[in-house]
């Protein structure tokens, strides 16, 4: 199974293979300031499952509250968040689910994890059946 995504104005595209070792909501604050959202919707892969196949994306590095490196890649025409890499989790690809093509954004509605539920947006209640982290694991 190939789950292909794109930026919104199209430069970026990259696919990853078979299903997401996890799929995660992060509430933190640098999610929220790098999409202007509530919070980033994940679905994290293998590296090696992850490719970008057309473009090249910029990258901005946010030292994490772990003091390692949050790696995040964006497209430097539109603007959209793609992907993080983050040095605590060397061999996955957490690809932003709002990219995803063909309905996948919603992550089949099965949320493995919630992470920095203590910066959650108090409108917004906890995922059915997802474990609640206050940070990061
Ligand atoms: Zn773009
Ligand atoms: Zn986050």
């Amino acid at each position: 199974m190939t789950t292909t995504g794109s930026c919104m104005c199209g430069n970026i595209r990259y696919q990853f293979t078979g299903e997401p070792a996890v799929t995660a909501l992060c509430h933190c604050v640098d999610c929220q300031k790098w999409t202007g959202s509530a919070f980033t919707s994940n679905a994290v892969v293998p590296r090696t499952a992850f490719e970008v196949t057309q473009g090249t994306p910029s990258s901005y590095d946010v030292v994490g509250a772990s003091g390692k490196i949050n790696k995040h890649f964006f497209c430097s025409n539109c603007g959209s968040s793609l992907y993080t890499e983050l040095e605590v989790m060397p061999d996955m690809t957490c690809v932003k689910a709002g990219g995803l093509d063909g309905g996948a954004a919603n992550l089949s509605n099965k949320i493995g994890i919630e992470f920095y539920v203590k910066d959650r947006s108090q409108y917004l209640k906890p995922c059915d059946g997802a474990k609640q982290e206050p940070q990061f694991g």
